[in-house]
């Protein structure tokens, strides 16, 4: 029953999700929550080229690309 007071101290202290080390408070600190610009860019940059590779649902275009077992084919 004594964690309560390490709770606090973890929930003020902030690590930056991108190199882990310690962040200032938001008020001393424009690229809260992380360490620096650098580290937000970095993150952000990893955050997007994962969108980008992430195996979702098909585009739109996809799903408008006929069948070819369904689609009834015109005689060639
Ligand atoms: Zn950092």
């Amino acid at each position: 029953m004594t964690d309560l007071r390490s709770d606090l101290h973890l929930a003020s202290m902030t690590h930056c999700p991108s190199c882990k080390s310690e962040v200032k408070p938001r008020v001393e600190n424009a690229a809260f929550p992380f360490c620096t610009e650098r580290c937000r860019a970095v993150d952000l940059g990893r955050w997007f080229l994962g969108a980008y590779r992430v195996p979702g649902p098909p585009a739109p275009s996809d799903e408008q690309r006929p069948e070819p077992d369904e689609a009834d084919e015109p005689e060639r």
